[in-house]
């Protein structure tokens, strides 16, 4: 179309998936099994679900636009201040936010190969450009990224941990690079899978804000949390940022379903335990499942392992779909060798083992 803008005419829609149902009527199969979306397979925490249903009762009225009542519990659990957030329609939406508030047509923006698809997409849409570094060991190259800013960079992009690689940056590295880089680009530090992380020296990016004003850190209620449907992210950062974001925020962009349920969950840690215990314990099944059939993986801090299937990936994928196990291929990634699982439960995990065992003998 003419009208659109120069970058949103190069972009290509996000493919998402067929929904599960559809899929069992187009293969005429039934218990699909969906380990594609990086989703908690525990179910939601009964607490969250409590306060949904209660919440139901408010609907005719419109949320809290400055959800209140989640950033007081966001400030409990965190430490963080009411002027250091943004609240999201998951943590894509606050991603969005972000490329907003700050991207020029050709400003430059620079995150690794094998970075989270949705930064070159917000990038493109922006018409600014990505300077995309090489990655080292599928993870980010900190030195390739350092070298690529210049002085047309204004924001710059890390996941940790990575996703659709499960690398993870630790403390030491992630603050030298901080401080090398100017305080004039804003560091996004996506931390979408951060409370998998059982490391040690695994860097906490809330802990680091007060250091570096330049970083935005955000995160997901998506993933150990397990409220991927109902969509809440947020964005943590300097009060001079977060006004910012606050100004091309939609009024009303977080449902009120979804601060009431983000809100009981942060109270909930035995949900949080079981969700990383699970995670913890599903990729120890997965790492052996793997390793007793001589395939390689990436080691990864998420919920999803990256298999390297020694061949073209599409056909093994495909294959999988008809036994029933819906997996993603990461062809749109340049990796087209490799397929991305999700943590499971222990009885999914093992179909899809069994049906990677079936299909690779085939
Ligand atoms: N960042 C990363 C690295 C992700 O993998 C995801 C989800 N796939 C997101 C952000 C966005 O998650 P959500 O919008 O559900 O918060």
């Amino acid at each position: 179309m003419a009208l659109a803008t120069p970058g949103v005419q190069g972009l290509h829609p996000y493919e998402a998936g067929k929904p599960v149902e559809e899929l069992e009527r187009e293969l005429g199969i039934s218990n699909i099994i969906k380990l594609a979306s990086n989703e908690n397979p525990l179910g939601p925490s009964a607490m969250a679900m409590a306060a949904v249903e209660s919440a139901l009762s408010e609907s005719t009225r419109y949320p809290d636009s400055n959800g209140f009542g989640l950033k007081r519990a966001l400030r409990q659990y965190y430490g963080l201040a009411a002027d250091q957030l943004t609240l999201g329609n998951g943590s894509n939406d606050v991603l969005e936010l972000i490329t907003r508030a700050f991207l020029n047509p050709d400003d430059e923006v620079v995150f690794s190969e094998y970075a989270f698809a949705v930064y070159p997409i917000l990038t493109q849409a922006c018409s600014a450009k990505a300077v995309i570094t090489p990655a080292r060991d599928y993870g980010h190259n900190l030195q390739a990224m350092a070298e690529a800013i210049s002085d047309k960079t204004r924001l710059l992009f890390i996941a940790n941990p990575n996703n659709p690689t499960g690398t993870a940056l630790m403390r030491e590295e992630l603050v030298a690079f901080l401080d090398s880089v100017p305080q004039t680009v804003i560091v996004v530090l996506d931390e979408a899978y951060t409370e998998y992380v059982e490391s040690a020296d695994f860097p906490d990016g809330l802990e680091l804000l007060p250091q570096y004003p330049n970083l935005i850190v955000t995160r997901t209620f998506s993933k150990a949390w397990g409220l991927a449907g109902l969509r809440v992210g947020f964005a943590a950062a300097n009060p001079e940022i977060t006004d910012l974001l606050n100004r091309v925020r939609q009024p009303f962009n977080v449902s009120h379903l979804a601060l009431a349920a983000a809100e009981a969950v942060l109270s909930d840690h035995d949900y949080l335990k079981r969700s990383v215990d699970l995670n913890r314990d599903g990729m120890q099944q997965l790492e052996e499942g793997l390793k007793l059939q001589g395939l390689g993986f990436i080691p990864s801090y998420g919920n999803f392992v990256t298999v390297d299937v020694a061949r073209p990936a599409q056909p093994v994928f495909e294959a999988l779909l008809h036994e029933g196990v819906i997996v993603r291929p990461l062809a749109p990634y340049r990796m087209p060798q490799h397929l991305r699982i999700s943590i499971g439960l222990p009885e999914e995990n093992d179909r899809f083992l069994r049906a990677l065992r079936q299909v690779l003998a085939c």
